[in-house]
């Protein structure tokens, strides 16, 4: 699969980054994020469901959407190549895996050091009103429990993590935060809401410090996610693609394989890693 020369490079190596996109979790029958559902919510657009403007409208009805969601992501299960990344923990010092997926499946295969650009469809987070905040409604305090915006009078000091840990993405009215009564929303990154920075920072940490970089199923069109290969390949790592199709990353790697990621993974890390 590999030229001997590349093979003996990737054998080297101490710090592997992994960059994985919609196309390893499609292979778990995962839809893409921006893909209209059949059935009751056929009508509907994503792009006009998964906003801060749609859920501040009518949030049941985009809680409603991301329950639907999250009962096709949950009959999901990982496949080969989710395995096979988490496999390579054992073989390379280190492994960090940045992720433009949402459905959890990287730790569900077992890989422990997982960067999620666009957040994790499983967890909540405080809806941040901005209209609210700006209006005054809210006052500047955070609260002690779900990290959103709270004023002192209405925040419940004695309410503890374990309120919060029982809430789920689930049929039902869409849940508060025990403590402040915000909203709480699904944490993913939703149209027209920008990466967290905090995340993003250590995604691009992890591309300039790692000697390989491996790029899977993402077709690189998202900015800022998609200049992370080029960040490794700046710094001289080296860079392997694999993709059912050719990328603008394609012409610029060390290695382009095409294909699925459930296929070639597994055989690619053997070849290598035996
Ligand atoms: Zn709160």
């Amino acid at each position: 699969m590999l030229d001997p020369s590349l093979r003996q490079r990737l054998q080297q190596t101490k710090n592997i980054t992994v960059f994985t996109g919609a196309g390893i979790s499609a292979e778990s029958g995962i839809p893409t994020f921006r893909e209209r559902f059949t059935g009751l919510w056929a009508n509907t657009d994503p792009q006009e469901v998964a906003t801060p403007e749609a859920f501040r409208a009518d949030p049941q009805r985009v809680w409603d959407w991301h329950v639907h969601l999250a009962g096709t992501v949950r009959r999901a299960a990982p496949n080969a190549g989710h395995r096979a990344i988490a496999r390579l923990q054992e073989a390379v010092g280190r492994v960090t895996v940045i992720t433009q997926n949402i459905d959890d499946l990287h730790h569900a295969a077992g890989s422990r050091d997982v960067l999620e650009l666009h957040g994790n469809l499983f967890r909540l987070a405080p809806f941040v009103d901005e209209e609210a905040l700006f209006a005054g409604e809210r006052g500047p305090l955070i609260c002690h429990l779900c990290g959103g915006y709270a004023l002192r009078d209405d925040c419940d000091p004695y309410a503890g993590r374990e309120d919060l840990a029982c809430l789920r993405l689930e049929a039902g009215p869409v849940p508060r935060c025990p403590a402040c009564g915000a909203l709480l929303r699904p944490d993913i990154v939703w149209f027209g809401e920008p990466l967290d920075p905090h995340v993003l920072g250590a995604a691009f940490e992890a591309a300039d410090a790692c000697d390989a970089l491996i790029c899977v199923g993402s077709s690189l069109e998202v900015e800022p996610a998609a200049s992370i290969p080029y960040r490794a390949i700046r710094r001289g790592a080296v860079v392997i693609e694999i993709n059912p199709a050719p990328t603008s990353l394609t012409e610029h790697a060390d290695a382009g394989i095409q294909g699925n990621a459930s296929a070639v993974l597994p055989e690619l890390f053997r070849e290598v890693w035996g």
